[in-house]
């Protein structure tokens, strides 16, 4: 068999790239190592019900009127209209420094700007000189790492202010411990604080449905339960893949989403990239009747908290750190369809050898999952107020869950922290999209695959 571009890993920068290319060449295979689509951002059922892997919210929200948007321009470029999506914005979020400060912010920069006049008053004038700075900088021109957050100290002049505004934006994009560069910190801020977050009406499996519905309708082919176990390449040239089952399937171009050193193992070949501690993260679902009422934190879609003196965020050194995570009330977007049940989930940063090194004792495995759950729930309710009188379904997963179900090296949800910005690791025909190229999480996985395909192939053929 041979097709003209072959794109290996079904996540959302895989199905956004293949979407996108089957618009203008239908004969484009998409191949997913599961049964499933989405990778990071899938489903699984349970309890008799759906649920959502890993879907928080969605960043990058824009009102329909603004055409250049990043969501508006990603769905032009997929041809799906916005209605198809049917968008709610959340109600608010909330960075929460324990016994220190909080900064309530939405969709509105405004809001988060009043916040600021107001206790960080000293502080104001800054923050409206670093938000022009931000609009007219430039984040995807080629440079150098720069840290944001000497940047921003220089220019806030306020280490509280600056640790609640890389909070949530690391937690939601950042591979890098305890800064970021400049240009991630740049388009993190604007897909948060400036733009905003949102969900569809439906599940993440109505979205990836719609995806392959299109995908589908444009004559593109995907096939599941299809692992690629070698890239066949000579000279830096690639002419196709080995499957997990023997079959060889050749291609003009190939479109890897998997990871960049993950990739490079594909190839037989050593990456030539530097290693770096990655990031890993527990999450646990907390399931509730439908219409369970919090006593605190009610009109919240997020909480970016930090109980410890000194923000990090950083590698911890034991399985869990506690000390600072994410809260997510999930139903709490404007005007959401009502579900059967409710939902509060809770993210912190993981170790992945501590859980690995467990991972061989079953036993032990499930019982430090539980005692997490438990910790995580302890610090939940400090929060949202107590409600674990209302569970009715918890389910915990950690950096070996990622690891088993995405092959993500360590469970690394955002990747190796040395990123590929331009998609080009070396060869002719073979270009790296995802995770591993810098954009992170759902819309900027799927801009990733949209602007590889327009930068790279579809000028080539
Ligand atoms: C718990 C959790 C919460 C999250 N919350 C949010 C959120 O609220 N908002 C947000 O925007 N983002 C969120 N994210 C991040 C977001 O899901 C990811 O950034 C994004 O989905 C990454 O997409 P990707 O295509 O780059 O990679 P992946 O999703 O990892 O896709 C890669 C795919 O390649 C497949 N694959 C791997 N190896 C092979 C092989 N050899 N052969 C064939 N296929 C292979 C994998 O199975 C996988 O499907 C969250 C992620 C997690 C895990």
């Amino acid at each position: 068999m041979h097709v003209p571009l072959l794109i290996i890993g079904g996540g959302l920068s895989g199905l956004a790239a293949a979407l996108r290319f089957a618009r203008f060449i239908p004969d484009v295979l998409l191949l997913e190592k599961h049964s499933r689509v989405g990778g990071l951002n899938s489903y699984y059922y349970r309890n008799n019900r759906l649920f959502e892997t890993g879907l928080h919210a969605i960043t990058n929200y824009a009102a329909p009127k603004t055409k250049n948007a990043p969501l508006n321009r990603l769905l032009r470029q997929l041809k799906i209209k916005r209605k198809e999506l049917d968008l709610h914005e959340q109600l608010s979020s909330e960075v929460r420094f324990i016994d220190q400060e909080s900064l309530v912010f939405s969709n509105d920069i405004s809001q988060l700007s009043t916040e600021i006049a107001v206790k960080f008053a000293s502080s104001y004038n800054s923050f409206q000189n670093l938000l022009k700075t931000i609009e007219e900088y430039d984040p995807f021109r080629p440079a150098p790492f720069i840290s944001a957050r000497e940047m921003l100290l220089e220019q806030l002049n306020d280490p509280l202010l600056v640790d609640m505004l890389l909070c949530p934006l690391s937690y939601y994009g950042s591979s890098i411990e305890n800064d970021m560069d400049l240009g991630q910190f740049v388009i993190m801020f604007r897909a948060i604080f400036m733009e905003g977050m949102f969900r569809p009406g439906g599940t993440i499996k109505d979205f990836l449905d719609l995806l392959l519905l299109h995908y589908k309708n444009h004559g593109g082919t995907i096939r599941t339960k299809a692992s690629v176990k070698r890239i066949l390449h000579n000279n830096k040239k690639v002419s196709g893949v080995k499957l997990e089952n023997g079959e060889v399937i050749s291609c003009d171009y190939l479109l890897s989403t998997i990871g960049s050193e993950e990739t490079f193992a594909l190839l037989g070949t050593p990456s030539p990239l530097e290693t770096k501690a990655r990031l890993g993260f527990v999450e646990t679902i907390f399931e509730l009747p439908a219409g369970t009422r919090l006593s605190e934190s009610n009109d919240r879609t997020i909480i970016f908290y930090n109980s410890s003196k000194k923000f990090t965020y950083q590698h911890p050194e034991q399985l869990v750190d506690f000390n600072s995570g994410v809260v997510c009330l999930p139903q709490n977007f404007q005007d959401l369809p009502s579900a059967p049940t409710m939902e509060v989930r809770t993210t912190h940063l993981a170790n992945y050898n501590e859980w690995k090194h467990l991972s061989s004792s079953r036993t032990e495995y499930e019982s430090a999952k539980n005692t997490t759950a438990l910790a995580s729930l302890e610090v939940a309710e400090k929060i949202v107020g107590n409600f674990s009188q209302n569970i009715v379904y918890r389910d915990t997963f950690t950096p070996i869950t990622i690891e088993r179900f995405t092959a993500k090296k360590q469970g690394a949800i955002y990747g190796n922290p040395v990123k590929i910005k331009d998609g080009d690791i070396g060869y002719e025909n073979l270009f790296l999209a995802g995770t591993d190229q810098g954009f992170l999480g759902i819309i900027g996985a799927m801009l990733s695959g949209v602007s590889i395909v327009n930068q790279h192939i579809l000028p080539r053929l």
